[in-house]
């Protein structure tokens, strides 16, 4: 008799849910958010974000080989890599990862 009620109460609550990271911090595991890495295709979760080229399009690059691939191991890249520019970190917020190096211990 009433069973269909919560039932269409608990639908209703889901369609009208934003989509945002607050509510999405549930269920999937920390690797499900990965971006991948433009080059080799690698999901990371961290990955460095410049342009690498005269398209001057912005790429998602790992941080291991491709990054030094790419900008000669420098941040600012090198005269071997004109066309490298630094935009800045990605980083996977569900992995509780940091790009920054840790601190030293006092
Ligand atoms: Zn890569």
């Amino acid at each position: 008799m009433a069973t269909d009620q919560p039932e269409l109460a608990v639908s209703a609550e889901l369609v009208k849910l934003p989509v945002d990271s607050k509510s999405q911090k549930r269920s999937k595991s920390p690797s499900a958010y990965r971006k991948s890495c433009d080059l080799c295709h690698t999901p990371n979760d961290v990955l460095v974000r410049c342009q690498i080229d005269e398209t001057c399009s912005w790429h998602f690059v790992c941080t291991k080989k491709c990054w030094k691939d790419v900008s000669g191991g420098m941040v600012d890249g090198d005269s071997n890599h004109p066309y490298y520019r630094y935009g800045g970190m990605w980083k996977n917020k569900h992995a509780g990862v940091s790009a920054k190096k840790p601190k030293p211990k006092k």
